[in-house]
């Protein structure tokens, strides 16, 4: 479906229905986050009845856009006709709190991910979007919308956090446009950079610490992993949501093509894994192999098993498909 005839039709029913209900994925990053309070402000705008809700608090770091309602701050169940979804590939990616609100009700997800599953009555899936912020974007400018500061706030941190600030390929020139043009309306880089970026605890970085001391490489240099496990959360005092970069350490060592992190859950049976790639290696296309999924360059998965089973599991997988696509390339 082309771009043009999905946002018309998004359009369309923003117009016809009066009450909306937003959600994103678990563990919300800047995208999820930013994207759905710049929504929020847009569907305030044309004087809808807007609900944002998601199983967790908003994380601290991102506590100066604004706040969100948890299932279990609901009096009632929400009153809304239609839900709309954003930054999520498929419904497993919504927590059970949040996906028993919107059983029978009018799905429209609004994603970039390249392995989306089409699983709403209306999807606007655009994995050429540097962010889902940049589609909301989009839409403000399909609507005639004017953008608020706050709505520009909200916009900028999406984009700024799912470019990996505007390093990872996913960074174009529309997306410095889009970038310009909320400078303009009055965001201050630098003041953003420290809000997200400057305002680690001693504690978060204690726990990188024991982080980084995990870090290994496999014997031919190119996958490197680190990993969290509970008891580190414990002993530091810090939560899940600390580890949002830590992969990006081992991303970054010389010659590394495909960087891992591996974390316990709250399940002590399920292991979160990041996965990030600097070159060409696709790990959407890794993660697929194990239910998940993302972009071609960061994607995402839950194995069930203890780290140490998941470990060697993973980097066996990643091995063979390295060499794999080294095999193709010199076919
Ligand atoms: P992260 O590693 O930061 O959690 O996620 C990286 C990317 O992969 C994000 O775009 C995220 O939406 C996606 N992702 C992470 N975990 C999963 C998963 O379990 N399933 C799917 N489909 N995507 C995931
Ligand atoms: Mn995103």
């Amino acid at each position: 479906m082309s771009r043009s005839r999905s946002i018309d039709e998004i359009i369309g029913i923003i117009n016809k229905y009066d009450s909306f209900l937003i959600t994103s994925h678990i563990n919300p990053d800047g995208d999820a986050i930013g994207s759905q309070f710049a929504l929020k402000s847009l569907l305030e705008q044309k004087k809808k009845k807007v609900t944002v809700v998601n199983a967790e608090p908003v994380p601290s770091a991102y506590g100066f856009l604004g706040k969100w309602i948890c299932p279990g701050e609901l009096k009632q169940k929400p009153d809304f006709e239609v839900a709309i979804i954003l930054d999520s590939s498929n419904l497993l990616r919504l927590p059970e709190a949040v996906l028993s609100l919107l059983l029978d009700k009018f799905l429209v997800n609004i994603d970039h991910h390249i392995s989306n599953e089409k699983f709403g009555r209306l999807n606007w899936v655009d994995p050429e979007a540097s962010a889902v912020g940049e589609m909301i974007y989009h839409l403000y400018g399909k609507m005639d919308c004017k953008i608020s500061r706050d709505g520009a706030l909200a916009l900028y941190v999406a984009i700024l956090t799912d470019t990996g600030l505007f390093r990872y390929a996913n960074t174009d020139s529309s997306t410095h446009d889009i970038v310009s043009h909320l400078i303009k309306l009055g965001i201050n880089p630098q003041e953003v950079a420290e809000k997200i970026y400057e305002v680690n605890s001693l504690a978060s970085i204690r726990l990188l610490a024991l982080a980084l001391s995990t870090i290994k490489i496999d014997d031919t240099g190119r996958i490197g992993w680190l990993y969290v496990r509970n008891d580190m959360l414990e002993k530091t005092g810090t939560l899940l949501q600390d580890t949002e970069d830590f992969v990006n350490y081992v991303r970054s060592l010389h010659g590394l093509k495909v960087a891992i992190f591996f974390s316990e859950t709250k399940n002590k049976d399920e292991i979160k894994v990041s996965f990030r790639s600097k070159n060409k290696t696709d790990v959407n296309a890794i993660a697929k192999n194990f239910q998940g999924g993302g972009h071609p360059q960061a994607s995402g998965c839950r194995i069930k098993g203890k780290l140490d089973e998941v470990i060697p599991l993973v980097i066996t997988e990643v091995q063979k498909t390295l060499k794999q696509n080294r095999q193709r390339r010199d076919e």
